[in-house]
């Protein structure tokens, strides 16, 4: 099940010990794990200075310290949803990234919970997205609001928290275009989509913006993160595609460089492939 960085990791720990070449190499396997030269070597650092006052004797204790240093750039979130509804969530990201389907495993699992979900199709630049969403709604069994291709995506959600005050749907999920942007394009669609939210009086407490990003991407992810959270302040992030994990030290740049935790990973393409992040787990797989 384990791929790339992590098997590799796992394998350099299995016959390096501190020597000479140990930091040197690992900083090497870190930045080809896709954690990047600066964090590579700061971890690296990191871990030299806490070797001198830890002294592992071992390779598990090595190891063990590697964990410790990762374990302080990934955080988990946990999203509250009041009872005191609806609570927007904004899921945005490029097409192809599994926005759709992570949209789809979201109602699924909050469904399962109690909540009433609506979906609402404010992708509107891709008819096939807005369709996509209807077939997940009907399979799913909750609500879609839509409109027709082309139309206002703020008249969407409009419409769309409107329609879920009027049924008492605490949930609503926002699909939202992901066609390659641009910053500009970006803040332009979105802001308006942000203007809309507010002024229907949904405060923020009852409003978070995540972004969905392929976890077999790496370096893209961290560029997709860099744009997104420029144009929008993301709360979380939801990783798709989570069980083949091959460029996980992307996703512990994302952590530490644009300070964004990790709401929920996609293992799969079934409803129930959805799983809240946890943080230990993310390190066992990437460290052992
Ligand atoms: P969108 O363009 O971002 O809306 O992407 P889609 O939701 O249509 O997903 C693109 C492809 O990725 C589809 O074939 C999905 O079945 C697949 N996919 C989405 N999430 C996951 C996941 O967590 N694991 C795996 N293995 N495949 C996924």
């Amino acid at each position: 099940m384990l791929k790339g960085f992590g098997a590799r990791l796992k394998a350099f720990f299995s016959v390096h010990s501190s020597d000479e070449n140990f930091y040197e190499e690992l900083e090497d396997l870190l930045i080809e794990g896709d954690l990047g030269a600066k964090l590579a070597m700061q971890i690296s650092d990191d871990i030299k200075k806490l070797s001198k006052s830890e002294k592992p004797k071992t390779q598990r204790e090595l190891q063990l310290l590697v964990k410790k240093i990762l374990a302080g750039k990934v955080r988990a979130y946990k999203p509250e949803i009041p009872q005191d509804g609806p609570t927007v969530f904004l899921i945005l990201g490029v097409n192809g990234v599994g926005k759709t389907t992570s949209i789809a495993k979201l109602a699924s699992m909050y469904k399962g919970q109690g909540h009433k979900v609506l979906l609402a199709a404010a992708d509107t630049f891709r008819a096939a997205a807005i369709d996509q969403l209807e077939i997940h709604s009907d399979r799913v069994g909750c609500r879609i609001v839509m409109q027709s291709n082309g139309s206002d995506p703020g008249s969407v959600v409009f419409d769309a928290i409107t329609s879920a005050k009027a049924k008492g749907e605490d949930l609503i999920l926002v699909d939202t275009a992901g066609r390659m942007h641009n910053k500009e394009n970006l803040l332009r669609e979105l802001s308006k989509i942000d203007k809309v939210i507010k002024a229907k009086g949904i405060d923020e407490n009852h409003y978070k913006k995540f972004l969905v990003i392929d976890s077999t991407t790496g370096q893209n992810g961290i560029s997709q993160a860099d744009l997104f959270n420029q144009a929008v302040k993301i709360d979380a992030l939801v990783l798709t595609k989570y069980d083949s994990l091959a460029k996980g030290g992307a996703l512990v740049q994302i952590g530490e460089k644009f300070d964004i935790p990790i709401a929920y990973v996609g293992t799969g393409e079934s409803y129930a492939d959805m799983h809240a992040f946890d943080e230990n787990e993310f390190l066992d797989t990437l460290v052992g």
